[in-house]
């Protein structure tokens, strides 16, 4: 049985990694001949909405999903005329532009961020006056890593901001000062049933993850009831199948949405060696409509990227209950080159191991000094 993914990234290698062992195979689709995939499944290389290359890679295909999610609703639309495809493009549609999601947010009555629309340049200054300062512009489509977005602290960065306002359609967002950023995985099946992933806690520099906590320091049951509350209601209005992750700010004990990922996600990579299943096998096991696997946590988790440059993997895995993942992929400013998973059976026992780890990690850019117990006494 061979499953076609959208995206040939690193979510997309660990997707077939967790396959492997169900029988399944893969087939890749992805724009670039440096697409990670390339080692170890097939690999279309193609533009995703060459119509011919899509018709290439849908054939003989059980179904398709995406492992990225600026994938063109329209390629997704056109797949779906040739085999099924999960999570449906309407899903995708929805979490691809900011407005949408907002208005899915309004709709599910999930609180979030305040924000106004700025469809066109002239919007920017009555969106200053509603929002207010500091506030956060963003792109509402193909942003990601802190790309597309500009954080406006003052009046000077408003102005400047307003002068060089990119042609495209943008949300004003008021600055959250939030205590920490979450993330809750949530996986649903074909037949409907769904499965949680405890909250999560993120460490982000440049708009970039840098490392996850899981379960998140300090989870209360009533902060992860409202997670699950909003992600199901999200899951249920979309039909959605497969993996989602919803990012949230808490603020106040309470949680504001973010923004969805319609996938599997960076925050969820601890689940490999972190939860009895991973939420890449879950969300293979939801597209094929299998019986969700337990999403029960083993021990605590911490996952550190590994960003534009690659330590010693003899040191990292000195540590013990350490884990590497390698993509693949060449060094680059700001690329996700691997990551580094560390499990304890508790969190004492992490942090300990955390400060083990080699000097390469102990950097300001690792967030390594957010999970010391000093820092986590803070937020308690
Ligand atoms: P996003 O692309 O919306 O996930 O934003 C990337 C990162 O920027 C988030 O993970 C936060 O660290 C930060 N961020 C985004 N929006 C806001 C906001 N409204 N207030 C404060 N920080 C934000």
């Amino acid at each position: 049985m061979t499953i076609g993914i959208l995206g040939g990234g690193q979510l997309g290698y660990m997707l077939a990694l967790a396959g492997y062992p169900l029988g399944l195979h893969f087939r890749f689709l992805d724009p670039s001949p440096e697409a990670p995939v390339g080692r170890i499944a097939q690999r279309v290389t193609a533009e995703f909405i060459d119509e011919q290359a899509l018709e290439k890679f849908a054939h003989g295909l059980q179904l398709a999903t995406y492992e990225f999610e600026n994938v063109p609703v329209q390629a997704a639309r056109f797949l779906a005329t040739r085999v099924a495809v999960y999570p449906a493009p309407n899903a995708l549609e929805e979490a691809q532009d900011r407005r949408r999601e907002k208005a899915l947010f309004a709709r599910l009555a999930i609180p979030t961020t305040g924000f106004a629309e700025v469809s066109k340049r002239e919007d920017f200054d009555s969106a200053l006056k509603q929002v207010g300062l500091p506030a956060v512009l963003k792109t509402c489509r193909l942003g990601y890593d802190g790309k597309g977005q500009w954080l406006l602290r003052n009046s000077e960065e408003a102005e400047k901001a307003r002068l060089e306002l990119p042609d495209v359609p943008l949300i004003l967002e008021k600055f959250v000062p939030f205590q920490r950023e979450l993330s809750i995985v949530a996986a649903r099946s074909c037949s409907g049933e769904i499965a949680f992933y405890p909250l999560i806690e993120n460490h982000h520099r440049e708009g970039i993850l840098r490392l996850s906590l899981a379960p998140a320091p300090h989870l209360s049951p009533a902060l992860q009831q409202s997670a699950e509350v909003a992600a199901r209601s999200i899951l249920e209005a979309l039909e959605y199948v497969g993996v989602i992750c919803l990012e949230l700010f808490e603020t106040e004990g309470k949680l504001l949405a973010n923004e969805i990922a319609p996938r599997v996600h960076n925050s969820g990579h601890w689940t490999i060696e972190g939860a009895v299943t991973s939420q890449f096998e879950n969300h293979l096991r939801a597209i094929l409509g299998m019986p969700l696997g337990a999403t029960a946590t083993i021990g605590y988790s911490a996952m550190v990227n590994l960003i534009a440059e690659l330590p010693d993997p003899h040191e990292v895995l000195r540590v013990s209950n350490t884990h590497l993942h390698l993509y693949g992929k060449s060094a680059r400013p700001g690329r996700k080159l691997g990551h580094v998973t560390v499990r304890a059976d508790n969190f004492e026992k992490l942090q300990r191991r955390l400060a083990e780890l080699p000097g390469f990690f102990h950097r300001p850019e690792f967030c390594l000094q957010e999970a010391r117990p000093e820092s986590l006494a803070n937020r308690a």
